[in-house]
């Protein structure tokens, strides 16, 4: 199984922040730590948890409230068709949650994360003043934040959407999470929170902030958000993004740098947005993503790009998308440096 083992807030990125001198970030890095090494414990749990004979049935949402443990499904706080409660991370897990499975089965046809109605677990108030967020194979966790770099990381929408897509992704193509297959794994996670945002707020391709993340930075984060698929690098002081395979970086941690890599084909899916509008991309993105003989486990960009511009074709021949999406695509990733060589 292909687990999401890195958070919302890339190691690298609190590592930086803890040089900064922020402790904080610095007590984040030692929590994730224990929680990945008590999962290496507990073999093969994530996997005893899913329940693959759910069927057609929908998708029901559970928020729990760890009460700051790193307990998960520790008290149920909130269950489909309950009302709001008076705990504001609950009741946005609760609706970023739903919204998220709403826009997978309304756009996309898919019954939440395994397409056959898996039940979405929320852990909310994970471990304490945690500055993360993370999918971990079966169940999402959401930490508080310390109140100066992150706030509750449940307020971001695009947070909920893009854990929550680490799950698709995996049972989708399982890309693995290293290198240019682990940039497409994040970069497919923004892409839909984007996405997710934009249908929440009632938002267009062109009247979109297309940052990753802005709604969950604190006082202190040198910056407006982690990322920007609009305009890659810019996002924070920290932020190495490129928006251009030219200036790819292959780097020792990260697993190859896979929340920096994905600014490339984050730019693209921006750019194709722009052209044909975020719900066609996203269509396009997710038939793409689904077709395993396409877009296999260790894809590269390149390969990333032909399964796209494939499936642009096919499916505007279906007349599901543009006629003209699948030269956007091309435009849009020749503008990012990848498929100059294609003539198709
Ligand atoms: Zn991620």
């Amino acid at each position: 199984m292909n687990e999401h083992k890195d958070g919302f807030v890339p190691q690298t990125l609190l590592e930086k922040l803890a040089k900064e001198g922020h402790e904080e970030a610095k007590q984040t890095l030692i929590k994730m730590e224990e929680i990945k090494e008590k999962k290496r414990e507990m073999t093969s749990t994530a996997e005893n948890m899913i329940t693959p004979e759910q069927n057609s049935r929908k998708a029901n949402r559970e928020v729990y409230d760890s009460q700051n443990t790193s307990q998960q499904k520790y008290k149920l706080v909130r269950k489909e068709e309950y009302p709001p409660v008076s705990d504001e991370n609950v009741n946005f897990a609760y609706d970023y949650g739903g919204k998220t499975r709403d826009y997978y089965l309304s756009k996309l046809n898919r019954n939440s994360i395994d397409d056959k109605g898996m039940d979405l677990i929320f852990n909310v108030h994970f471990s304490e003043r945690m500055n993360n967020a993370y999918w971990d194979g079966s169940q999402m966790q959401f930490g508080d934040g310390d109140g100066e770099l992150f706030t509750n990381f449940t307020k971001g929408s695009d947070v909920i959407a893009h854990e929550l897509s680490h799950g698709v992704t995996q049972y989708l193509n399982g890309l693995e999470y290293f290198g240019q297959s682990g940039a497409l794994n994040e970069h497919f996670s923004d892409a839909i929170g984007s996405a997710v945002k934009q249908f929440i707020k009632g938002q267009t391709a062109e009247t979109a902030d297309w940052l990753i993340g802005n709604e969950i930075v604190g006082p202190k984060f040198p910056g407006k958000a982690l990322r920007s698929m609009k305009e890659p690098g810019t996002a924070n002081s920290f932020d190495d993004q490129p928006s251009n395979m030219k200036d790819y970086k292959d780097l020792p941690n990260d697993n190859g740098g896979v929340h920096t890599n994905s600014g490339i084909p984050n730019k693209a899916f921006f750019l194709v947005s722009m052209g044909i509008g975020t719900d066609q991309a996203t269509l396009i993105w997710y038939a793409a993503w689904r077709n395993k003989t396409l877009i296999k486990k260790t894809a590269t960009f390149q390969e990333a790009f032909e399964a796209i511009f494939k499936t642009a074709q096919d499916l505007s021949n279906e007349g599901k998308v543009t006629k003209n999406a699948a030269e956007v695509v091309k435009n849009a990733f020749r503008e990012v440096g990848i498929g100059s060589l294609v003539t198709v």
